[in-house]
């Protein structure tokens, strides 16, 4: 089989199987389930659990797997097999419809902010039926949330599915105000994501890449990204190979791969898939990266998903585009042809305004990470501060309409909503601002902040809340209104003005921006913990609950989990520091040493008046480096043994990136000048030229 069309979801029990194989009322209850999110009746999950065991069968799976996404940022499962004893001694294979509806991992282990110290301690998983089962290896995978006995949510999925019923319910109410019949709004994404590509036998060789991810140690190679010759550049052929082993493994999924090329730095690509329904983008790209790490190492390589694997070149992200979309198809934040279109597309666009402004630090916090800190505001990434681009046509248009003035096109009109018709303005003219954190491209919206390893979910529950409470108050005030028209474009007005604030078109990686957004009060929260506080302020607590998204319990759990995470994965870099220079560093940096000095000697008792400039210079920085070397190491393992004593996670994370950051940067800097004058038969790692340049 290798015809794409053939291959395409032939591992997905998608609505095309299931047609095929349910009876007619088992399908007709599943599609109803995916349409409302009923649940199935017992009688009728056995029957379709049967079918899709069949299925699963004949396409080589032994085992099946509730395939969940706990707040680890990455999947889990635990596998059964089918196969269930006969009296006779022999066995049948077997799958109930209570086993595909419901499941009961011991979840003890999963980190849960304190959420089951109050509840159960188990867990259960349960069937989300929006998302398709599939097939990897031998196992069928059943998408589930996973959620406390208590009803709390313990992944990543239950609020994004409840984030999407909150939009869902807001876009209904402002859709009937325009006349519209649709019956169900959904969020649409396409995560870009990119990613690097090291060699295996390079990667092994390295402790820091293999415990945390990136390098923590590594002096500039010659040559970086500095000619730009790597972006958009041909593939080279073990990578080629890989992209299409990738493709075709993403495509038996369903997953719609549909772009890839070369990024920026050396060894960095990007795949960009076709955008889908929120929850099931949120799929597939965990599957995606899970994919593009399996597969590379079949191609002799590590594919590195961290967001700054190496310093001195850019670091990777996931640009989330984002919009919504009716049940007939149509995107609401595409501008439309008349009047009323344009004033229904203006009303999405300032509920996305408003949502983007209000709510900040929440956007801030969904992309905050240890990892991601590295990237944001380093000008290679949109800085820490969240703005809007919208581009110099449509941010005129607003104006225009904010002001009563006239808007300067061709004809100089005052732009009045609903009467009239907006511009064309074409998408190219839009899409060049790449500095900008949540850039408007035409029909759709780039949230650029995200982190390449993160899982899409957060920022997504984010932006669909957030939007979902500006078209609540949009609704709430235009609802009854007896001219419509007239109302919304007094709020549409009001909107602007409270909010411009937000809309910067101009350079995000300026200096003079970051000046210009304090001054306009937006905020610059530069890290994890200085963004954290705002997570459980009161204003978030009251967004999420009432649009029962997280209760303040849940919000505070992840509150709790996001610290935590943040402060033991700066530990485990810290410790992997101190192992490094312990055990390889220092010991290496004393042997070259030693090699040098015995040299000297014979070569001076050989001739006397030898020159040994090189080889007396080089030990005595090498001797005064590794002294500072030695000191700096043991002030950092110092500062990781005084990791304050308290419950408070705040406290402990921001000693974490006051006190252990620097002690990191000042360590590595002396070790990076060591290298740089190091034999490189002496040096103990693989070195930034051959991580970065030996997969051809
Ligand atoms: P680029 O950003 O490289 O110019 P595109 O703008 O064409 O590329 O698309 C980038 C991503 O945006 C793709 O994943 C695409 O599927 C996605 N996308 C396009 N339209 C929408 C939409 N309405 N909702 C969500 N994502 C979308
Ligand atoms: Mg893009």
């Amino acid at each position: 089989m290798n015809k794409v069309t053939e291959m395409f979801g032939s591992k997905v029990f998608n609505s095309a199987t299931m047609k095929e194989r349910l009876p007619k009322e088992a399908y007709k209850a599943v599609q109803r389930a995916i349409k409302d999110g009923k649940r199935l009746d017992a009688g009728i999950a056995d029957i379709v659990a049967n079918s899709i065991k069949d299925w699963a069968i004949e396409n080589g799976a032994t085992h099946f797997t509730h395939w969940f996404q706990p707040m680890t940022g990455v999947t889990a499962e635990k596998h059964d097999s089918f196969i269930s004893p006969t009296e006779d001694g022999h066995i049948i294979m077997e799958f109930k419809g209570k086993e595909l509806v419901q499941g009961e991992p011991d979840a003890s282990s999963f980190p849960s902010g304190g959420l089951r110290a109050t509840f159960e301690a188990r867990g259960y998983t349960a069937w989300d039926p929006t998302s398709f089962a599939f097939i990897k290896g031998n196992t069928l995978c059943i998408p589930t949330a996973f959620c406390s006995y208590g009803g709390e949510a313990l992944d990543k999925k239950t609020p994004l599915l409840r984030s999407m019923e909150a939009i869902n319910k807001q876009a209904l109410r402002i859709l009937k105000l325009f006349g519209s019949d649709a019956t169900s709004v959904k969020t649409t994404v396409g995560p870009e994501q990119e990613y690097f590509l090291v060699d295996r036998e390079m990667f092994d060789k390295r402790p820091d890449l293999l415990y945390t991810g990136r390098t923590l140690f590594g002096a500039k190679s010659p040559k970086g990204q500095e000619l730009d010759d790597h972006y958009f550049g041909t593939i080279k052929s073990r990578v080629a190979a890989f992209m299409e082993e990738l493709n075709e493994e993403l495509w038996k999924l369903g997953i719609l791969a549909k772009t890839e090329h070369n990024e920026v730095a050396p060894a960095q690509h990007e795949l960009a898939p076709i955008f889908t329904t929120t929850n099931i983008a949120t799929d597939h790209n965990q599957l995606t990266m899970e994919l593009m790490q399996r597969i590379a190492k079949k191609h002799g390589m590590v594919c590195l998903l961290h967001e700054k694997p190496f310093e001195g070149v850019n670091g990777s992200g996931k640009h989330n585009n984002w919009s919504l979309t009716t049940n007939d198809g149509a995107n609401l934040l595409e501008p439309g042809e008349t009047p009323h279109e344009n004033a229904q597309f203006l009303t999405f666009l300032c509920a996305v305004i408003k949502a983007v402004d209000d709510y900040q630090d929440m956007l801030r916090i969904s992309v905050a990470s240890a990892g991601n800190d590295h990237r944001l505001g380093a000008n290679e990434a949109p800085p820490a501060v969240v703005s809007m681009f919208l581009g110099d046509e449509l941010t005129e248009i607003l104006d225009s309409i904010a002001n009563d003035e006239s808007y300067d096109s061709k004809e100089k009109v005052q732009m009045k909503i609903g009467v009239h018709v907006l511009p064309r303005f074409p998408k190219d003219t839009t899409d060049r601002n790449r500095t900008s954190p949540f850039a408007f491209t035409g029909n759709k919206f780039e949230f650029r902040m995200l982190g390449s390893a993160a899982s899409v979910s957060g920022a997504n529950i984010v932006l669909n809340t957030a939007v979902a409470e500006s078209l609540k108050q949009f609704a709430d005030e235009l609802e009854g209104k007896e001219n419509f028209t007239e109302a919304l474009h007094e709020l549409i007005k009001k909107v602007i003005n409270d909010h411009k604030r937000i809309i910067f078109n101009g350079n995000g990686y300026d200096d003079a921006w970051i000046a210009e957004a304090e001054k306009r009060g937006l905020l610059n929260l530069k890290t994890l913990p200085d963004c954290l506080p705002y997570y459980i302020a009161e204003k978030n607590e009251k967004l999420f609950s009432e649009h029962k998204v997280f209760s303040p319990s849940e919000l505070g759990a992840r509150y709790e989990i996001k610290l935590e995470t943040y402060s033991k994965i700066l530990n485990i870099e810290a410790l992997t520091m101190v192992d490094m220079v312990n055990k390889d560093i220092l010991p290496a940096i004393s042997k070259y040493i030693k090699a040098l000095s015995e040299g000297v000697v014979s070569t001076k008792a050989a001739v006397p008046s030898a020159n040994c400039k090189y080889e007396e210079s080089v030990i005595s920085k090498l001797s005064a480096l590794s002294g500072s070397i030695y000191d700096k190491c043991a002030a950092l393992d110092n500062d990781i043994k005084n990791v304050p004593d308290t419950e408070d996670s705040l406290v402990i994370a921001t000693y974490f990136k006051d006190t252990i950051i620097s002690a990191m940067e000042d360590l590595r800097a002396s070790v990076d000048e060591a290298e740089v004058i190091t034999d490189r038969n002496y040096w103990p790692y693989p070195g930034y030229g051959e991580l970065l340049f030996s997969v051809r």
